[in-house]
């Protein structure tokens, strides 16, 4: 192998945004992945029988208001132009995601005017009625604890809207790529100045005297010296279907707290434009229960809190002292990035 100067371990988005960077500044650079397989956990599967594309760790769907983001990403990939919807399946009818006048008008059998919903929300019953039958149940089985003792950034994710709009994203830039995921990874990393080797952890002192961009778990590279960061992990049970079509949608949330899982994803709803897979009359659906994590399980959720965003700056501030080290990525950060986030991180990184 020719002489490396830079090494990436961990070939997730931040981890290969970063390598491609180097590759086009002249640097030879080693990408790592302790993995089979580069993508992290966004690594589809496609399924050999239907050529539908699973999303192995849960629905992924690219959406930005970053143009930095925008136009690096597109280099890589064309988008197919899905904009994503979330139906809510509550008491037996579904409702669209997010809050706003179609959802709202349907639970309440109103039909209320953008300039009428901000007062009837400001009573407290209405709001409190929304908030248990959409929020209390799903957010106690995401979190496993009650709404009230999780950060409540983590709710606001979700959009609120006056209006009939009921794109889940407020990010015009979305979709998902053409070619899919792996695609993208692939072309990030084709490159003559990139390497890739799969299958390979990276540990502390690893290559001497070269850069190293670190996107695996924080504490795991300090061998967990002061304690373990917390995560919360989900389960994914996968079904092949004998029928064409099984939701009609991509994702179903299913709030109510009776129901063991958070949602079901039907993936290839992911990709209208292949009509060849869409006319399949199998279909692939995965239900999602989120579970406890422990050391080994695969991470998904950072859970915020004083003491564990306290214990991830302490290894921060650990790793900052280390010469030729660079920390990044949902697992290195403890972040709830979201897909261009941690894009838009790897781009603002002095290389
Ligand atoms: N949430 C909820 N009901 C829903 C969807 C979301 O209560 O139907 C809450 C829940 O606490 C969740 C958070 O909003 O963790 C963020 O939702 P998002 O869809 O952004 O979660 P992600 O897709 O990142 O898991």
């Amino acid at each position: 192998m020719q002489e490396i100067n830079a090494v990436v371990a961990g070939a997730g988005i931040w981890g290969c945004t970063i390598a491609r960077r180097l590759a086009e500044a002249g640097r030879k650079v080693l990408v790592i992945d302790s993995r089979p397989a580069v993508g992290g956990n966004v690594r589809c599967e496609i399924d050999p029988e239907t050529g539908i594309e699973i999303h192995s760790y849960g629905s992924h769907i690219f959406h930005t208001h970053d143009d930095q983001v925008w136009n690096f990403i597109r280099r890589f990939t064309e988008f197919n132009g899905y904009q994503h919807k979330v139906l809510a399946h509550h008491n037996g009818k579904n409702y669209f995601l997010p809050l706003g006048l179609t959802l709202i008008n349907k639970f309440f059998g109103t039909e209320l005017s953008p300039s009428e919903v901000s007062s009837f929300m400001k009573d407290e019953r209405h709001s409190t009625a929304l908030f248990d039958a959409f929020f209390r149940g799903y957010t106690s089985k995401q979190w496993g604890k009650p709404p009230e003792s999780i950060d409540p950034g983590i709710i606001r994710r979700v959009p609120v809207r006056e209006n009939y709009d009921i794109n889940y994203f407020n990010d015009y830039n979305q979709g998902i790529p053409l070619r899919g995921y792996n695609s993208l990874f692939e072309n990030l990393l084709d490159h003559p100045g990139i390497t890739v080797e799969c299958n390979r952890p990276y540990k502390l002192g690893d290559f001497p005297g070269v850069k190293v961009f670190y996107s695996g778990p924080i504490d795991r590279l300090f061998d967990y010296r002061y304690g373990e960061l917390p995560w919360r992990s989900l389960r994914f049970k996968t079904e092949r279907l004998n029928i064409t079509d099984y939701q009609g949608t991509s994702v179903v949330n299913y709030p109510d707290i009776d129901v063991p899982y958070t949602r079901i994803h039907e993936f290839k709803h992911y990709h209208p434009e292949d009509k060849a897979v869409m006319a399949k009359t199998q279909t692939i659906i995965m239900r999602e229960y989120p579970a406890n994590w422990k050391k080994g399980d695969e991470p998904y959720y950072p859970i915020s809190n004083e003491q564990s965003l306290a214990l991830a700056d302490k290894y921060k501030e650990e790793a900052a002292k280390i010469p030729n080290l660079v920390i990044g990525g949902r697992l290195g950060e403890y972040k709830y990035f979201d897909m261009d986030q941690a894009m838009a991180a790897a781009l603002k990184i002095v290389i």
